[in-house]
């Protein structure tokens, strides 16, 4: 009898998990994401956390020379963030996620949470832990994340090819054994070196004015003409002369 039960329960699950596979192929509404779910159309005017988990998936979409607040309110800004991120990637571009919005993101994103194209290990090649560095391994990690979703940006608008983060997070010690600067943001997780990748650090550079990056160096500014380091200081400092930034 208890046999027989489990077996009914087991086949009642396979059923249901065949009829929610069968939706998400056909029909392609949001569908459950191992990282993150939203269930609610959000717009101008709704705030929560789920907002917010919005806010880090479009912070490359700023426009030039902005930066996205992750304030959990769904402002102008995160309006024009959102239509920019629709429109980079074909979608009816009326700054309200729906639905379709949040397809493309469950498409782009990982099952935790990072996007498609970068990891938290190649955001970290110090050490496992994200420790050591300026700020609490919680904070230089959830600042790693939102680093690669402004990268995940950069790099469709500079046509999906590949990029390459050769440096990311740095523990104090790591940091010291690589000469870096000791403010520098690579303590706080937010920064990343580019390798110059199939596009060349100029063109790199230049893009990255529009996806949220306040810190950009280049070619140019003295220990930077082999790569590209874009980062999220608070207030803002360009400078790759070579590319006239
Ligand atoms: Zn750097």
């Amino acid at each position: 009898m208890v046999r027989s039960i489990r077996h009914l329960v087991a086949a009642l699950a396979l059923v249901i998990a065949t009829t929610t596979l069968g939706v998400v192929a056909t029909a392609g509404p949001a569908s459950a994401d191992a990282c993150y779910t939203w269930s609610r159309t959000l717009s101008q005017g709704s705030t929560g956390d789920d907002v917010r988990q919005l806010q880090i998936r479009v912070s490359g979409y700023p426009g030039s020379g902005g930066v996205l607040a992750l304030d959990s309110s769904y402002g102008p800004a995160t309006k024009a963030a959102v239509t920019r991120f629709q429109q980079a990637y074909g979608l009816t571009a009326d700054g309200v996620a729906n639905a379709q919005t949040y397809s493309k993101i469950y498409a782009l994103q990982d099952d935790d949470c990072t996007p498609a194209n970068f990891s938290y290990a190649e955001l970290n090649r110090c050490n496992s832990t994200w420790s050591g560095g300026a700020v609490s391994a919680a904070t230089a990690r959830a600042n790693a994340l939102v680093t690669m979703w402004k990268l995940q940006a950069l790099r469709h608008a500079l046509g999906d090819r590949p990029l390459t983060v050769n440096s990311g997070f740095r523990s104090t010690s790591c940091n010291s054994a690589v000469g870096g600067a000791s403010n520098s943001r690579h303590l706080y997780g937010d920064a990343a070196d580019l390798g110059a990748g199939s596009q060349g650090f100029c063109t790199i550079a230049k893009q990255a004015r529009n996806h949220g990056f306040a810190m950009i160096l280049g070619p140019g500014y003295p220990g930077h003409d082999d790569h590209v380091h874009v980062a999220a200081p608070a207030s803002r400092f360009w400078s790759a002369p070579t590319c006239g930034i």
